[in-house]
């Protein structure tokens, strides 16, 4: 509902208000004609007008449906309408406070919910004005009350919440007219809150995930990646990095094309996501290239995992949707970091790229260790 158009949101508050108004109608008919109530503290006068008062609502919500039906018919927008209406709220809403006393529990009730509604449905600027003059209005009749014109509570003779003649009907008919209001600011305001959540962890998910493949982006990666470094010299283990590109992905995407790629890359994380442990760390830090983090990993372990990843990937052919296989395979370069080697994320990094180009020099499809002599040398 909240991403309706205004006129929409106006059209389902039309309906809902009349129908509201309907049932004060109904409510009061009863009430004013046929109960104890009505006879002790209904002023005659006060019952006329109250019948006018809830038919002018009731005629008035009716006139908003249809202006909102001819707006919703020709998908046109209308701030003239909004307005409108929002402003019609409030005069709906303050005639009854006139008719059953300013100082009552509805009165708070709507000078607090409506407002509340009215901004989170249509912003700012409509409910202001329309908030501001109602309060303003609320103020000038008490004013006028206090200052002798018998205004306050026209539809009464007798007070039925005064202590000496408190009345529970009263009490009860106050209660089930204000429960549905409530209730609809805060259901309103509760889905409010929960779309807020789920956008938010939307936000938090897409600052650390790659949208492709779910995986880890660089940024999280190396975030990642520099605790695991932390980790690793507290506990004196070794760890293991691996940064590893797929081999002629250009070719991938030339022949079957892009989303075809994108298949490919979903399909190889994947499988290295199920190759690789729980602790291992996996992130897509470039197009086709990838990092994997592996903890308490010294070179024998680096080299049975990576092995296990690089058959992984080209042991089993991928299959795309349209049944077409694909043999995929990739270069892997692993660098092992010592307890004692102080060396920082994005230096590992670089030393498993030069590995890799190595492995891309020897053929593809395989392994390579980064050495401090090797590079020193290459
Ligand atoms: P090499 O074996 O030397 O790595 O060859 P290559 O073709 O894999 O290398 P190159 O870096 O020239 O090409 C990488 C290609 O990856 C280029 C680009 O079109 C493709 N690519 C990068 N990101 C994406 C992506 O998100 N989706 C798809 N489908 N392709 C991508
Ligand atoms: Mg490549
Ligand atoms: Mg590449």
């Amino acid at each position: 509902m909240l991403d309706w158009s205004d006129s929409e949101k106006c059209l389902l508050l039309s309906v809902l208000l009349s129908v509201y108004m309907l049932f004060y109608l109904a409510w009061h008919l009863v009430t004013a004609f046929f109960t104890d109530f009505g006879a002790q503290y209904i002023s005659p006068a006060g019952a006329r007008q109250f019948t006018g008062v809830l038919l002018f609502n009731v005629i008035g919500y009716l006139v908003m449906i249809a202006w909102a039906a001819v707006l919703r018919k020709k998908r046109r927008q209308s701030r003239l309408f909004v307005h409108c209406f929002v402003q019609f709220f409030g005069v709906s809403f303050l005639l009854l406070g006139l008719m059953l006393g300013l100082y009552s529990p509805i009165t708070g009730m709507v000078l607090l919910g409506s407002p509340l509604v009215g901004f989170i449905l249509f912003g700012f600027r409509p409910v202001v004005w329309s908030f501001t003059v109602s309060t303003l209005m609320v103020l000038l009749l008490a004013w006028l009350s206090a200052s002798g014109y018998d205004i306050y509570a026209l539809y009464f003779r007798a007070d039925p919440t005064a202590k000496d003649s408190l009345s529970y009907y009263w009490i009860a008919s106050t209660v089930a007219f204000s429960v549905p209001f409530v209730t609809a600011v805060l259901t309103l305001v509760s889905l409010l809150l929960r779309r807020w959540v789920h956008r938010e962890a939307q936000v938090r998910a897409m600052a650390v995930q790659d949208p492709l493949t779910g995986l880890a982006n660089r940024r999280a990666l190396f975030d990642q990646f520099a605790h695991e470094i932390a980790r690793a010299r507290r506990a004196g283990e070794d760890l293991s990095v691996c940064v590893l590109d797929l081999d002629h992905f250009k070719q991938i995407n030339d022949r079957h094309g892009h989303a075809a790629g994108d298949t490919v890359l979903v399909r190889v994380a994947e499988r290295l996501r199920q190759t690789l442990r729980e602790t291992d760390r996996i992130g897509r830090i470039g197009g086709e290239e990838f990092v994997l983090v592996l903890p308490a990993t010294g070179r024998m372990g680096a080299k049975n995992v990576v092995e296990r990843c690089r058959a992984a990937l080209y042991d089993t052919p991928i299959v795309l949707d349209d049944g077409t296989a694909l043999t995929v395979s990739a270069s892997f370069g692993v660098v092992v970091a010592a307890p004692g080697m102080e060396a920082t994320a994005s230096q590992l990094v670089s030393q498993a790229d030069e590995a890799l180009y190595q492995a891309k020099q020897r053929g593809r499809n395989r392994v390579e260790f980064w050495s401090a002599v090797t590079s020193a040398t290459a």
